[in-house]
Order: C-alpha cells, then structure tokens, then sequence
C-alpha cells in the first residue's frame, strides 16, 4: 500500500477553515490597532471583538458581557476553577469533577488539593458516565463548585449534564462543564445545560490555537486569574488575540451551519469503520457511550500496543492519537480507560480515531486495510 496523507485526529486540532483564515487575514495584515487604544486604528479591531462575542454568546444562547476571551480552553478552565476556589482561599473547602477529565482541569483540582482544597473525583460507569446519584451524595454545604465535562476529549462520552445541573441548582452550587470537544460539534446551550460556566477552545472546531472563552453566567463572582490591565470587562488582563478571536467567531458560526451534515457525513464514517474491522475480523471493543461526540471513536485492539500501532500507522501517512493527545508523549495507560476498566488484554491497544468533514469512505478504508496489515 502506498503512503498517505489522512488526518484522523480532528479531537486534537483541527485545519483552519478557509473563512476563519480569511477573515482573520484582515487583522493580521492592516486592522492591527490595540483594541483597547483610544485612536482611529483601534476601532476596527475593538468593534470586531464586539462583533465576535455577540455572534459565539448568540451561539451558546448567552449575553455578550458573559463571554470572556482566554488563550484556549486550558486557561478557561483554570480560571472557571481556580478563580472559584481563590474566594475562599484558607477555608478548606470542597470541589467536586469526575475522574475522567482534561488535565487542564484535573491538575488545576490537583494545585488545588495541595493548597488544602478538599477535592472528590466522582467515579464513571463503563461508558464513561457519570450519574446523578453519585453526585447528589458528595454534595454538602462545604462544596463551592462543581465541574464535569460536557464531552470527553478520549473516549467522546457526552454527559448528562442537565440531570446534574438539576441537583446543583437545588442547592445554589455553581457549575462549570469543559465544553471544549463539544462546542462546534454538538448544538451547546448554557440554559438548556443549566450551568454557570463553560470552556471552549478555537482550535477543536476550525479555528487557531491559542484562543479560546469562558462563558460565566452574569452574577458569578469568581478572581481573575491573569491581572494587569483593564480588559475583558476587567476580569481578564492582556491584550486580546483580535485574529484569533474573529476566526473563532467565524468557524463557529460555519461549524453550526454545516453542523447537521457534517454530522451525517461523520456517521458515515464510523459505520464505514465499524463495518471494514467486522469484515476483517479484527478483534477490538469500542469505548464510551452510545452518545459521543460525531466522528470520534476510541478502539481497544486486543493484545496490541497503541504506541506502536500509531507509529506503524504514521509511517503509512496516517494521523491518529492513542488516548489524550495532549498526553501523546506519554506511555503511561490514560487515566480515563482505567476509569471506565477497559479489559486488560485490549486497554493498551488503545487508538482514537476522530474523523472532520474532509475525511473520505477511501481514507476511512486505507486506515482499516492498514490496520489489517499491521496487526497481521
Ligand atoms: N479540555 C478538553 C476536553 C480538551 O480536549 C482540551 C484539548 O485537548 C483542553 C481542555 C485544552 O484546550 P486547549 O488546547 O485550547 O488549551
């Protein structure tokens, strides 16, 4: 078989889509004032900015004044927990997230511990969800946030987020959900949801690395996590990525437009998928639950080892990721397949593969005949 170039790891990153790159051009090029400056120049940039938080507050069915734009989705979630547990610094309080997060909130709730924050991890079925009963029972008048992600970033798992919020509001708690595999993917509202803050990230649905917002609900009090100057309504210093954040805005509005045929063409995908390991007998399980995110599939091949198949993979040109990517220059057994005790004989042959729109039946072909060779 000759080489490739297939991407199959959209739920790393993804390509910039042409109109985010085009739209983006204009305030990389000429319309580079600083938002925040007070002359002529700045007022294109500053009335983009504005722009862009309508349109993305318009899209999660919030109010402009709740969208704050960060660097990504790590420091969104950093700030949504962080910024909560620093109003009750020294008070030993509680927090409560599951076991099968991002890092970015896991080790923000691990800096927390450390500084005597009393944190519970909520445990997960065998598809990765969490229930409503497990988290009624550590809720106490000692827990100031709780934080459970919206779609898991390994296995595409999507939480039930509302039956969760449900019980959380009954008892005045603020909520935050790691929307970062979800927004752009699945339709995200905050009022359907019920929570009071939610992370996304511009660079999982076709925009640029290093821009991202938090929603927080309108009301919630929460310290700033990067201080100096004035921006972002005062709650979030530095100077905003304009760029970034008018592609964000566009790829958002793109991926919603397109969002119901994109995600036929990805089911098609997977059954494509699914259907050539069946024919080839090749022995796998598939992880997560029967609601994920489209396109992404996590597959445990039994008796294989992840690492190699990805490079094996690699040297056929094609691009796929054992677990968390963020975590792919570790070997060490993900947090989250322990989690949801995938079977021992097939947890360290562990792939996802996430598919995007310009992913063909032939790539999705290519990649199974290849894993046919590779694992003999
Ligand atoms: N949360 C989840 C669920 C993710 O998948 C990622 C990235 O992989 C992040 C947070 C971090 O986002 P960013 O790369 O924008 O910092």
């Amino acid at each position: 078989m000759s080489k490739k170039n297939i991407y199959a790891d959209h739920a790393a990153t993804t390509p910039v889509s042409k109109s985010a790159q085009q739209a983006m051009k204009l305030y990389l090029e000429n319309e580079y004032g600083n938002p925040s400056a007070l002359y002529t120049l700045a007022r294109s940039p500053k009335r983009a900015l504005k722009e862009a938080r309508k349109q993305i507050a318009t899209v999660i069915g919030a109010s402009p004044e709740e969208i704050y734009f960060t660097s990504g989705g790590t420091e969104a979630d950093n700030w949504a927990i962080k910024g909560m547990a620093f109003r009750f610094a020294g008070q030993k309080k509680k927090i409560i997230t599951s076991s099968i997060e991002h890092h970015a909130v896991l080790n923000s709730c691990q800096f927390l511990e450390k500084m005597g924050f009393d944190i519970v991890y909520l445990p997960v079925d065998s598809n990765g969800l969490i229930s409503a009963d497990s988290l009624k029972k550590e809720l106490d008048d000692n827990t100031i946030l709780v934080s459970v992600m919206l779609a898991n970033n390994e296995i595409g798992t999507i939480e039930q987020i509302q039956a969760l919020t449900e019980i959380t509001r009954k008892y005045k708690i603020p909520f935050h959900t790691d929307a970062v595999q979800a927004v752009g993917h699945i339709p995200v509202n905050v009022n359907v949801l019920g929570v009071d803050m939610l992370s996304a990230s511009a660079h999982k649905f076709g925009a640029s690395k290093g821009t991202g917002f938090l929603y927080k609900r309108k009301g919630l009090e929460l310290e700033p996590l990067m201080n100096g100057g004035n921006q972002e309504f005062g709650w979030r210093a530095g100077t905003e990525n304009v760029a970034g954040v008018v592609g964000m805005s566009v790829a958002l509005e793109e991926s919603m437009e397109k969002m119901r045929e994109t995600e036929s063409h990805l089911a098609a995908l997977i059954n494509r998928f699914k259907s050539g390991v069946k024919a080839l007998g090749i022995d796998c399980i598939y992880n997560g639950a029967e609601e994920r995110i489209p396109g992404s599939i996590s597959v445990s091949f039994r008796e294989a080892e992840g690492e190699m198949l990805l490079h094996r993979l690699d040297l056929k040109g094609i691009s796929v990721s054992t677990g968390a990517a963020c975590n792919s220059d570790s070997t060490e057994i993900s947090h989250v397949l322990k989690a949801i005790k995938v079977p021992k004989e097939y947890i360290n042959g562990t792939l996802r593969f996430s598919f995007g729109s310009e992913n063909t039946l032939e790539e999705v072909d290519f990649i199974v005949a290849s894993l046919f060779e590779i694992l003999g």
